[in-house]
């Protein structure tokens, strides 16, 4: 029997794990942009939790209305009774999030994960439909339950489930045809009667797509998306589990896209301190579940509650923070693109927007040696894609532009060294 850490996991732990495998060290402690392995080597996080941790580890904010919270014996566990701090919390979503962007939404919380979330969204969008079908894109993540699979377009995860997933298709995300517009190709998809082609009761969106290489939509794609819905009755779910809260660069995703989607899905960073916590915002005139037609108990853990209030009122109650991401953004933007330049043996192209960007590399392999590269270096970030071709950055929003600099520098020492 192991009794090294790393041995302890690889007999103990189901082989499906994997970030213990890419990372293969044992972490111990974090703050803000840092974390430390158990022999005291301090990493830079570029993957914040795969986006769950927007506002750095441990933020002191949150911390201390969570221990205040326990000291008091306030309510930890409670199903969806209603306690204090789900009153407080759905006041500040209103008057912090929801009302300053002109938006009306109903807020349930469909249980702790972000496939809860999708899950709700995509039975909210059949009960009030009548359809059954659903129509997603290509290279979309969603999670890993069988609902939310079905509309994840990635063939290796859809394996998982050991069984053919329906009642989806899957369409050309924006720019996944190249020199075409796949815009045309859903609005005929639609329109197209003879074939018997049944109409969904919803499309469901990332507006850059976290998991399948960060492929940003344009503006004009998502109005197009949005006109469709409106003109065929079928319901706009927009999946912000990654993308949202600040990620993009402003609270929801969609935001500069002017887009009102009928549905809303959040998860990740809504916790505000990496605590399980998912929202599903639905139009008023959708909320049509009675009560009990959709439970679940862990909806709704107060703990997390509480530290997302504290992260909305610290973070969101004015445009200082949102001004100061954006800044940041530009200086991830400049660089990965000096990098696809400076770098043509990658023949890399930066995408994304925002704190979610990412060179896609058209060299088979050369991402996940960067990212190995950058582990060995102290710094701490993921690929995505269907080949695992896009290096990617998620580093929280609260990073400083110092470390965020330093952490872009090992990011190109790693290039170097990958490309040896
Ligand atoms: N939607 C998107 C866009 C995601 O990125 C993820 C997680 N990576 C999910 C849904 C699923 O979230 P969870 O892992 O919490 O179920």
């Amino acid at each position: 029997e192991s009794t090294n850490p790393m041995g302890i996991l690889e007999e103990n732990e189901s082989q499906v794990r994997s970030y213990s495998r890419s990372f293969p060290t044992i972490f111990k402690k974090a703050k803000g942009h840092t974390i430390w392995d158990a022999d005291g080597n301090a990493y830079i996080d570029f993957f914040a939790g795969a986006g769950a941790l927007n506002y750095g580890h441990n933020h002191d904010e949150m911390k201390k209305v969570l221990i205040d919270y326990l000291q008091n014996d306030y309510i930890s566990h409670s199903l969806d009774m209603g306690t204090e701090a789900r009153v407080d919390f759905l006041q500040t979503f209103k008057k912090v999030v929801l009302e300053p962007r002109n938006l009306d939404y109903k807020v349930m919380f469909p249980g702790p994960t972000g496939a809860n979330t999708v899950e709700s969204a995509l039975k909210i969008a059949r009960k009030v439909t009548g359809r059954e079908l659903v129509i997603s894109f290509t290279n979309a993540f969603h999670g890993m339950t069988i609902g939310a699979l079905s509309v994840t377009a990635n063939s290796f995860k859809r394996h998982g489930a050991g069984m053919p997933l329906s009642n989806t298709v899957s369409m050309p995300f924006d720019d996944y045809i190249e020199d075409s517009c796949s815009l045309a190709y859903l609005e005929k998809y639609l329109e197209d009667k003879g074939s018997g082609v049944a109409l969904p009761a919803a499309i469901i969106l990332e507006t850059v797509q976290g998991e399948g290489g960060i492929n940003a939509a344009s503006k004009e794609w998502l109005q197009g998306v949005e006109k469709l819905c409106r003109q065929y009755d079928i319901l706009l779910i927009v999946d912000d589990v990654q993308a949202g809260c600040g990620r993009t660069g402003t609270f929801f995703s969609f935001e500069p896209s002017g887009i009102k989607p009928d549905v809303v899905c959040l998860s990740k960073s809504i916790g505000g301190y990496g605590l399980p916590l998912a929202l599903t915002l639905i139009k008023p005139e959708y909320d049509q579940w009675g009560p009990g037609e959709h439970n679940g108990t862990f909806r709704g853990n107060n703990l997390a509650i509480v530290a997302a209030s504290k992260a909305l009122k610290t973070f969101w109650s004015n445009d200082t923070f949102q001004k100061n991401v954006q800044g940041k953004s530009v200086v991830i933007s400049e660089t990965l693109q000096s990098f696809a330049e400076n770098y043509p043996e990658l023949k890399a192209e930066a995408r994304g927007r925002g704190f979610m960007q990412g060179i896609a590399c058209g060299v088979e392999g050369i991402a996940e040696k960067i990212c190995e590269e950058a582990f060995s270096r102290g710094v701490i970030m993921e690929t995505s894609g269907p080949q695992s071709e896009v290096a990617k950055l998620l580093p929280p929003l609260t990073i400083t532009e110092e470390a965020l600099v330093q952490g872009l520098n090992i990011m190109e020492e790693s290039i170097k060294a990958a490309i040896e």
